[in-house]
């Protein structure tokens, strides 16, 4: 198994966020987590991926078995998990290529490995461009300078092809997504599946789902995880929105 989350209960500043989380994820998986504003879905990947400001109350988050709950997100992340970023920083200066030459150095220095030779790089930017139809002269643009909405999911899925992390968590914020930055994020999170990785997609809304095809679908509402199924259960949601699901929980 990837990853297990067992009973996961998380705070950020002295208030309950997770309240028993447990997840199981296989390679070869691509997850949806759904669910209200406030339910908690940026804190489960926030505290997955390690992020200090969230506090880790009980539980255990297991990567290939190994406990992580005391690892940096830097560490987390030479481990395999990639984090989507809701709100993408600007570089001036920095193209996209260096940026990645910068992560993926940062990374294989992590594990002992020298710098990535040369053409070996020229070869994966140049394999990962093509398979996701990014352009030449997009990849030598300043980071998320001017980027439109597109381009910076571009970004964000380019940089998941680059690193082949082992888990994606990516995040799409509620709003904000048009039907540009949804069809590249859709095509990229569906050219990069493979039966090696897993994502997990983080999304308010079922429109997402209408282009990847989730294997698993799981509610999270309050902190918890209460319903979990196939792709079957995106559809009832977009058909019967969330009040269902609060009001079973309450019964
Ligand atoms: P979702 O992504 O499902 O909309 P969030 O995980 O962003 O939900 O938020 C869940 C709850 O945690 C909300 O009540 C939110 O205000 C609170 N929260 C999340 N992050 C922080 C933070 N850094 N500081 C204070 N409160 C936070
Ligand atoms: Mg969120």
């Amino acid at each position: 198994m990837l990853l297990k989350i067992n009973d996961l209960h998380a705070s950020v500043e002295d208030k309950a966020i997770l309240k028993g989380i447990n997840l199981e994820v296989n390679p070869g998986e691509v997850h949806a987590i759904m669910g209200p504003n406030g339910s908690g879905k940026s804190t489960l990947a926030s505290v997955i991926a390690g992020k200090e400001e969230y506090e880790v109350e009980k539980g255990d988050i297991l990567l290939d078995g190994e406990n992580i709950n005391e690892l940096a997100p830097e560490e987390r992340a030479h481990k395999g998990i990639f984090l989507s970023f809701q709100y993408p920083v600007e570089i001036p200066g920095v193209s996209v290529t260096n940026f990645m030459k910068t992560a993926i150095n940062e990374s294989r220095k992590a594990q002992g490995l020298e710098d990535m030779p040369a053409n070996q790089l020229l070869k994966r930017i140049r394999e990962k461009s093509e398979m996701l139809e990014i352009d030449r002269k997009f990849l030598s643009r300043s980071i998320n300078e001017g980027f439109s909405g597109g381009e910076k999911k571009r970004n964000e899925i380019f940089q998941m092809a680059m690193l082949e992390p082992k888990l994606a968590i990516l995040d799409e914020t509620d709003s904000g997504l048009d039907i540009d930055a949804l069809r590249i994020v859709a095509e990229g999170v569906n050219k990069l599946r493979s039966k090696d990785n897993a994502i997990i997609v983080i999304t308010h809304y079922q429109r997402l789902l209408e282009h990847i095809v989730p294997d698993f679908v799981h509610v999270l509402h309050n902190g918890k995880i209460v319903k979990s199924g196939t792709k079957e259960l995106a559809l009832e949601l977009e058909e019967k929105g969330y009040d269902w699901i609060k009001e079973k929980v309450k019964a």
